[in-house]
């Protein structure tokens, strides 16, 4: 397996990710990108600092001049990548992983995270040990600094809001923890900040926000009677929303209500997400005009959709929105302060603008099977599936295989991680999904044994 995943490098701290991995990716990206300057930061992680230290040490050895920003959250780390010109970004994020767990994302000069083909690249660096490191008269330099002010001012100066709306806001402990509070409040809301101190060992909650870990959120958010309540992830690339009744507002609901609101005022346009995301979107978005582009699952791949095709919008089930208009990076501090911007449009409160978009139920099943054979095994049930339903509207393999049917969809993919074959269905009624399960299944199981025999 290779050095980079689809989120950049990630791994559990002093095993697979070590300072000295991380002098070799900042030699690896100092030799890449030749000369100039890069910015780094970090999220709040305990071993954000002993790796932001070892990168800068790579990056010096090759000559680059290097700014560190500390704590930011990683949009912002990536908008004042092409703010502030420089070559590159470094971000020290795991994300919403546990806090064992850290990583490195890679920016460009246009804000957009290195696909597969550019973490390739340092990957054969690494690899090869082929690192231009500078002569001892021109090694790199280092500046420590606050930009952030910077980004304040983009939101501040692109959105307004007109109502005082009352607002918890939970940054986890993350990277977040400062600037998100500090933003709502210049707009003007009643802001509680809950969980707001940076603390890398995520004491209060798990870093990644869901309806399990914003349960404590939902009661201040019921008990304070607030607008709305919103949690980042460990990095703040991701945002969740708890409605004025307290309740975990529904992923992939607020994703589509969202996207239609954008299409309305765009005049209609592209819409990106990945195989995963619910057909709510599709419901949505096709009676405006709009048209959704489906990817592979992984903000980066989102991200290079929203800018090939030009979309007006793009985002992840997860709360990993991206607003083309502002830069290309999901930005949860961007996401929920426009999502109040849209209810303000709307005239409506949370609960009545996601009600707009249907709920459909899903159903998930994973079968094992081996690491080996699981994608041959994805590929083989391709054939299969398509003659146990004949009538699909359409079909796509960026992500494994799915096909739209008149009723639902069905997607069979193999785990990225563990040997695991996993089906994911969706349906108009329960009922619906349940057959087209079944259906599926059967394939699945038909593929796996034709390739055992
Ligand atoms: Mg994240």
């Amino acid at each position: 397996m290779g050095l980079f995943g689809t989120s950049g490098l990630r791994g559990l701290v002093n095993a697979d990710l070590t300072p000295s991995l991380a002098v070799r990716v900042g030699m690896a990206l100092g030799t890449f990108i030749r000369t100039g300057k890069v910015l780094v930061a970090r999220d709040t992680r305990a071993s954000g600092l002993m790796l932001e230290n070892a990168l800068v040490s790579g990056l010096m050895a090759c000559g680059i001049a290097t700014y560190c920003f500390g704590v930011l959250p990683t949009p912002v780390l990536a908008y004042l990548t092409v703010k502030l010109r420089a070559n590159g970004g470094l971000m020290v994020t795991a994300s919403h992983n546990p806090p064992q767990y850290n990583g490195i994302k890679i920016f460009d000069m246009d804000g957009m995270a290195y696909d597969e083909e550019r973490q390739g690249k340092l990957e054969k660096i690494i690899d090869g040990g082929d690192f231009r490191l500078a002569d001892w008269q021109n090694l790199g330099t280092v500046e420590y600094g606050d930009e952030s002010q910077l980004y304040v001012d983009m939101v501040l100066k692109n959105i307004t809001l007109g109502k005082k709306w009352r607002i918890v806001v939970d940054p986890g402990c993350g990277a977040t923890s400062h600037i998100a509070p500090k933003i709502f409040k210049k707009l003007g809301c009643e802001v509680k900040a809950v969980n707001s101190q940076p603390d890398g060992f995520f004491p209060c909650r798990s870093p990644e926000p869901n309806a399990e870990s914003l349960k404590p959120l939902s009661k201040i958010v019921r008990g304070l009677q607030a607008d709305v309540g919103v949690a980042y992830d460990g990095d703040g690339d991701r945002a969740a929303f708890i409605d004025e009744k307290g309740a975990f507002v529904d992923f992939d609901r607020v994703l589509a209500a969202y996207a239609a609101h954008v299409l309305k005022r765009s005049g209609g346009g592209t819409v990106v997400t990945n195989v995963e995301a619910s057909m709510c979107l599709e419901k949505m978005v096709e009676p405006l005009g709009g048209k959704v582009v489906r990817t592979r699952v992984g903000d980066v791949y989102v991200a290079e959709a929203v800018k090939k095709f030009g979309s007006v919008f793009g985002g992840e089930p997860c709360g990993a929105w991206i607003h083309p208009k502002h830069h290309y990076c999901p930005d949860g501090i961007l996401s929920s302060v426009l999502l109040l911007r849209a209810l303000e449009d709307e005239g409506k409160s949370l609960s009545e603008f996601v009600a707009d978009a249907p709920s459909y139920p899903i159903v998930r099943k994973n079968i094992h099977c081996r690491n080996e054979v699981k994608h041959l095994a994805v590929k083989r049930a391709e054939d299969l599936l398509k003659r146990a339903f004949l009538d699909y509207k359409q079909i796509s393999t960026v992500d494994g295989v799915r096909l739209s049917l008149m009723d639902g969809w069905v997607l069979v993919r193999a785990s990225g991680t563990e040997p695991l074959i996993r089906l994911t269905v969706e349906g108009e009624s329960l009922k619906t999904a349940k057959a087209i399960m079944d259906r599926a299944l059967a394939a699945v199981k038909r593929a796996l044994e034709d390739l055992e025999k």
